[in-house]
């Protein structure tokens, strides 16, 4: 029976409901008034339901369809501004011992390298990683107790909060490893991570089960319930997300939204991030074998969509995508991309040999940070390296009460100012600096108080004469 308030995945994933909601949608797809009314709720900017999400996602009147996808950007600029965060994966290990058909990374395949960073190795990854410029990072490692157990990664996460080269630091170390228990998940939290990021991969159990069929991920319910662990053992923000092209994307999309619902139930916070990756080509895996792939055009609507229903969620979306389908979604709710990313462990330092390529996927996305960075403030973005909230205490249900508000933006766009000269300052090539430099210089004239403006310009100039890491 469906529940949000319920422990029980099953009960609030219930299949039933998810079956009912896509029944409902589809019958009122092209249903005018009904999706105007949900359109009128969507513009008070509080969010949706999962039923209400599902029938902008499967509404099939054009004309509607152009005004769900103009409330997402204007949505996206009223919560987000202009701003686009970055970060970085750092892989740490890719010894499993799940059996998930999709990734390369499963026990069985023999063709890929197995390799796991000794802490000297981390040093030279995350000194590779600073001298990009990025700021914030997420871990990554397969399942394996004794390869990668939880004191590999305290450890790890230690000596990258460790590391200051030249005017570079990590600031957030975001994690993203398998699902456990509460008392790992406190040692997490006391490690000083910022989010803990799980994928659900798929909320279809059945499915869920035919694609884990070995290993300790094989249990639904020890998955699907790890959000609430985590939040048991004091993380505040935690991601989701699904693998889309595993199992029919509707269903996918109401899940999630059901899985946020029962967070801000019990929890009393919803997500505060949502990836949307998509199944790519990588070794021993082959994407047509998943026969539920989706289209650019429908990966779009699924992130205009997302960014109505949960206006107050960070929409992540990684290097998998290529700079085309990138640029598409920005505008309509990314707020976070990755640059410059290597998907293999090890490979910031050093590219890896083509036979010993231990990728999970394939990139698509293969430029720099820099040509990213660049390449956001031509289309009219802040490259933001901020990762102020977290430092200043700004979590779980205090963050949400400020994103709730709009006020928020006071600090994001000034902390991406802020950021974005410490990394022209330090990193950027000439023409970069030149772009931004100029968008500076326009963008701190829409710091609406008078007081922050001044203390922004003050910060700027320090910045120029060698002083780092303000932030508001
Ligand atoms: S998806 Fe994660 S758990 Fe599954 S095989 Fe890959 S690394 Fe292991
Ligand atoms: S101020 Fe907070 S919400 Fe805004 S970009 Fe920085 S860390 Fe993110």
């Amino acid at each position: 029976m469906y529940n949000p308030k319920s422990m029980k995945a099953e009960e609030f994933i219930s299949h039933q409901e998810v079956l009912d909601t896509l029944a409902w949608a589809e019958e009122n797809r092209d249903n005018t008034a009904l999706i105007d009314s949900v359109l009128e709720k969507a513009r008070l900017r509080k969010g949706l339901t999962h039923r209400e999400a599902m029938l902008l996602l499967d509404c099939s009147i054009p004309e509607k369809n152009q005004e769900i996808f103009d409330l997402a950007r204007q949505i996206k600029l009223d919560f987000y501004g202009n701003r686009i965060v970055m970060f970085a994966p750092l892989y740490l290990s890719n010894y499993c011992i799940n059996g998930c058909v999709y990734c390369p990374y499963h026990k069985k395949n023999t063709n890929i390298p197995r390799k796991k960073l000794t802490q000297d190795e981390i040093i030279r990854e995350v000194t590779a990683l600073q001298d990009m410029g990025h700021k914030r990072l997420a871990l990554e490692a397969g399942e394996h107790p004794e390869m990668n157990p939880i004191e590999y990664i305290l450890e790890s996460i230690k000596t990258i909060y460790g590391i200051k080269h030249k005017n570079g630091d990590i600031r957030r170390v975001n994690v993203n490893i398998a699902a456990t228990t509460v008392d790992e998940y406190r040692m997490l939290k006391e490690a000083g991570i910022g989010t803990y990021i799980l994928f659900q991969e798929t909320y279809h159990k059945e499915s869920y089960e035919k694609l884990h069929p070995t290993g300790p991920k094989h249990d639904y319910a020890w998955h699907t319930e790890a959000m609430d662990r985590a939040m048991e053992g004091g993380i505040d923000d935690v991601g989701l997300g699904v693998l889309f092209g595993l199992e029919r994307y509707r269903y996918e999309f109401a899940a999630l939204l059901m899985h946020g619902e029962h967070l801000e139930a019990v929890q009393g916070v919803g997500p505060h991030t949502i990836s949307v990756p998509r199944i790519r080509r990588a070794d021993d895996i082959d994407p047509d074998v998943f026969d539920n792939g989706i289209d650019d055009d429908t990966f779009a609507k699924i992130v205009a969509c997302t960014r109505i229903a949960v206006p107050y969620t960070g929409i992540i979306v990684s290097t998998r995508e290529s700079q085309a389908c990138r640029e598409k979604v920005l505008s309509l709710g990314v707020s976070q991309i990755s640059g410059g990313s290597r998907t293999s462990v090890g490979g910031y330092y050093e590219p890896e040999p083509e036979n010993q390529d231990s990728s999970q996927f394939e990139v698509s996305d293969n430029r720099t940070l820099d040509e990213v960075v660049n390449w956001l403030m031509k289309l009219g973005y802040i490259p933001s390296f901020c990762t102020a909230c977290y430092r200043e205490g700004r979590t779980g249900d205090r963050f949400m009460s400020l994103c709730k508000s709009g006020q928020i933006q006071n600090c994001c766009h000034p902390n991406a100012l802020i950021t974005l000269k410490e990394y022209l300052e330090d990193y950027a090539a000439p023409d970069t600096k030149t772009k931004g430099d100029a968008l500076i210089g326009t963008e701190i004239n829409n710091i609406p108080k008078e007081k922050i403006r001044l203390l922004v310009s003050d910060y700027l100039k320090n910045i120029g004469q060698g002083a780092r890491d303000f932030r508001l």
